[in-house]
């Protein structure tokens, strides 16, 4: 090990796996993330991590347009912007009967959670828009197929309390990029803002899904940071997208990732993240036919079915994968790490 070098990814998992769950520092993993080492090792440390976790269990979740397109926000992947120049226009919000059967839907592909997304700046106190959602949600709740997830931008804590109450269990509400980075991407809204609407998703018990877009241009630098932010947040699940560059948004010429990068990208956040269930979203069809890896490297879980404006690879596709992998599906929704003695243990699921 050269100075400056990470250590062997084996010291890290090792520490992970006795308690240590902050043992990969931010200088570490940023040197994972810039190339350091073999990939292979990267992933062999990072696939200890996961299986000491999840063992050989795979969450699956899907999502449903509540709303979709015309949303006020610059951010520069999304087609649903009003800023980008895309077909994608806007919708009414979906109907209580609707989230039902979506919900149906996604039970019998295998999810046990729904998430609701809106393309909205946020749902305003008192609004059409928020009683809407609380409808929405009590139905998909009172149906019994999934849990009720959402996303719906920035929300105050009276308002998420109500969602809370309605049966919304879990809010996503991702934080992009890193935290140096994040205004070439937005400029509408900050940072800060984001993280303010995490934290109050916390204060009334909700679970938190909070993650990113890998490949729009950012260093590992700047991945780092998203990570180190995550684990200083104490998200719950993590959600990786790699980015799909849609003709008409303003990252349309952004080249894809390269497979390899994007395992070391899952196998770096996994070490640096052991407690959450980091599952692969949007883009992971870049990965080609290294797409079983992702659990090698680390992933303990999977989008499933259609993403928001972009096709999947088909549920059956995703599952076949799974059982082939010698895997199982899991609910959504990761169990909480036991603390013992001020360090966290990482429960054993298998
Ligand atoms: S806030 Fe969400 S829906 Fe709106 S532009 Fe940004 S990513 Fe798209």
């Amino acid at each position: 090990m050269t100075h400056g070098e990470p250590a062997p990814p084996n010291t890290y998992a090792d520490r992970i796996i006795a308690g240590d769950l902050a043992a990969l520092d931010e200088r570490a993993l940023e040197g994972f993330l810039a190339g350091a080492g073999d990939t292979s090792d990267l992933m062999a440390a990072a696939d200890r991590v996961r299986r000491q976790r999840f063992g050989d269990e795979v969450h699956l979740c899907s999502i449903v347009n509540a709303k979709q397109g015309g949303c006020p926000e610059d951010c520069g992947f999304c087609s649903q912007s009003r800023h980008a120049s895309t077909t994608v226009g806007p919708e009414r919000f979906i109907a209580p009967h609707e989230a039902v059967h979506a919900s149906h839907k996604a039970q019998t592909q295998g999810a046990s959670a729904l998430g609701l997304v809106t393309a909205t700046r946020g749902l305003a106190d008192d609004s059409r828009a928020l009683s809407q959602m609380v409808e929405g949600i009590r139905a998909v709740r009172e149906a019994g197929h999934t849990e009720a997830h959402a996303s719906f931008g920035f929300v105050s804590e009276p308002a998420l309390r109500e969602l809370a109450e309605a049966g919304l269990t879990e809010l996503n509400h991702n934080l992009e990029t890193g935290r140096s980075y994040f205004d070439q991407i937005v400029t509408t809204h900050t940072y800060d803002e984001r993280i303010a609407t995490i934290r109050a998703a916390k204060r009334v018990g909700l679970r938190t899904c909070c993650g990113g877009i890998m490949g729009m241009g950012e260093t590992p630098r700047h991945r780092a940071e998203l990570a180190m932010q995550l684990r200083e947040l104490d998200v719950d699940e993590v959600p990786i997208n790699f980015l799909v560059s849609i003709e008409g948004t303003r990252l349309e010429r952004v080249e894809p990732l390269e497979p390899l990068d994007m395992l070391r990208i899952v196998a770096s956040y996994r070490l640096a993240l052991p407690r959450q269930n980091i599952f692969i979203a949007a883009g992971r069809h870049h990965l080609g036919h290294l797409q079983p890896l992702v659990f090698s490297a680390g992933a303990s879980g999977l989008m499933v079915g259609d993403f928001l404006t972009t096709d999947n690879r088909s549920v059956q596709d995703d599952l076949d994968m799974i059982k082939q992998l010698g895997l199982r599906p899991r609910n959504c929704g990761a169990p909480k790490a036991e603390t013992k003695g001020g360090r966290q243990r990482l429960p054993v699921v298998a």
